[in-house]
């Protein structure tokens, strides 16, 4: 399977449905855009070419672990297997969702024609397996471990490949990173395109149970983000699709069936900069920001997956008071988006609302998500909303404050550990001070501008690191006064 670069449309504005509540500033959300990671259904993700070689590597480990004696017989009167989820997040990560399918078994052996198990078109030609794709935030998510492929079934791990590249971005038939199990019934299930180096560390012949980690979700193999090839054979070596529906009249292999329209919110969040999603294998950026003085733009952004056309998000921004700032509400226009992220832009007021802790929520399909960020003095802001993934600069204490005032303290909380430099420039660009390229923790760091004689003016201090390329410096910006 394969996925096009990321494209960008940008919509207008118009036919947002806006109630304004009593007192509520009267600016009405700009809606900015939307994001779908686009799908073309050209290219399989597994050629037979390749299957048959997997198949054919399968039975000769197969016959290596027999002559060792410790592959299991197949039980033909075992009990028909029970599907768990084949995903987990980490759990310190609270977001309802993460995942989005691109493309279920392919039921219309016809070429060039497709059906999946619900008579759709969710799938492409002659594909045999089911890609859970990761959405929001593939590359980042795999960078970080956040989302682990566990055994849906529990067996005995015949064969397990690791070692091979997980950044690949085209269809070019290079090996992946797999899990291969096989169950009580003799069947097997393919756990596909693993990142690299994260292959469980039991050896092959070793059991799993259900909901075992195998790995981490990644992008070896023929393929062009991070995603599950979830691939299943019954006892008698024939292709099973799990899901049971119109077009696949078997009974279902989960537990708990998820509907074909799962539709739901998979995340929201707050942003200072909208979400930046390069070009595969670029990691995202994603420019959350959690804490904001009022005043400030804030990106208020729902990342969806199997979103239809009609199905209403109610969206809501209520104030420290928990009085509704901002309420609109939003459906896609488009018949269906396996995933979508919208992002509304809003000034903050600056005044008329209460400061502190705020709430963006949006309520779809009967689910509600919440969000917590704060707008009012950064200094104040609590450090949960301070773990960003950016870092953060800041004027301490007063702004604009007089030139003789003694020197100036800027803050910079930095979301992980690394290298990078402050450096105070006034408004014609020359450099006041700077703060050396030298390693430091992740957390809040005092900067000392002595700037007693300096004469009153504008100056920026501006953060900036080593990479990742094409980061934007950040900056805050000191004034002086006479
Ligand atoms: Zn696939």
């Amino acid at each position: 399977m394969r996925t096009v670069p990321t494209t960008i449309a940008f919509v207008l504005a118009g036919g947002l449905a806006l109630s304004e509540a009593a007192g509520a500033v009267p600016v009405e959300p700009e809606l900015v855009g939307v994001v779908t990671p686009e799908f073309d259904p050209s290219v399989p993700c597994l050629t037979a070419g390749e299957e048959e070689a997997i198949l054919a590597r399968l039975a000769a480990r197969k016959a290596e672990l027999a002559a060792r004696g410790v592959l299991l017989s197949p039980d033909a009167a075992s009990a028909p297997l029970e599907f768990g989820w084949p995903l987990r997040l980490h759990p310190v990560i609270d977001d309802p969702g993460y995942h989005c399918v691109r493309s279920y078994r392919d039921h219309d052996p016809t070429p060039g024609f497709r059906l999946d198990w619900h008579c759709g078109q969710r799938t492409y030609d002659s594909h045999h397996g089911i890609d859970y794709f990761i959405w929001p935030f593939a590359w980042l998510r795999m960078e970080q471990d956040q989302v682990e492929v566990v055994a849906a079934a529990a067996g005995q791990i015949i064969a397990k490949v690791d070692g091979n590249d997980d950044h690949n971005c085209v269809m070019d038939g290079s090996p992946w990173n797999a899990v291969y199990i096989q169950h009580a019934d003799g069947g097997q299930a393919w756990y596909g395109h693993l990142k690299n180096g994260s292959t469980t560390t039991k050896p092959e012949g070793a059991m799993v149970a259900r909901g075992e980690r195998l790995g981490i979700v990644g992008s070896s193999g023929s393929s062009t983000g991070p995603h599950l090839h979830f691939q299943v054979f019954d006892g008698n070596s024939q292709l099973v699709d799990p899901y049971s529906g119109s077009c696949n009249f078997e009974p279902t292999w989960w537990l708990d069936q998820r509907p074909y329209d799962d539709s739901a919110v998979n995340a929201i969040r707050t942003h200072d900069t909208p979400a930046v999603f390069p070009g595969c294998p670029g990691t995202e950026i994603p420019n959350e920001r959690n804490a904001f003085l009022p005043g400030s733009t804030i990106y208020f952004a729902a990342y969806y997956r199997d979103q239809l056309s009609g199905q209403v998000g109610q969206y809501g921004v209520y104030d420290a008071a928990g009085d509704p700032v901002f309420q609109w509400s939003h459906s896609s226009p488009q018949p269906y988006y396996a995933a979508a992220l919208w992002y509304w832009r809003i000034d903050a007021p600056q005044s008329g609302a209460a400061f502190g802790t705020w709430r963006f929520e949006v309520t779809f399909e009967g689910v509600t998500t919440t969000h917590h960020f704060w707008v009012g003095s950064l200094v104040d802001a609590p450090d949960e909303f301070v773990s960003i993934t950016r870092p953060r600069i800041a004027v301490l204490g007063a702004n604009p404050r007089s030139a003789a005032a003694g020197p100036v303290d800027f803050i910079a909380d930095l979301p992980s550990s690394g290298v990078g430099r402050l450096t105070v420039v006034d408004v014609r660009g020359r450099t006041m001070a700077s703060f050396g390229d030298v390693w430091r923790p992740a957390g809040r760091h005092v900067f000392r501008w002595e700037a007693s004689g300096a004469p009153a003016g504008v100056y920026f201090a501006r953060w900036m690191t080593p990479g990742p390329s094409g980061a934007e410096p950040v900056t805050a910006k000191a004034v002086l006064t006479p």
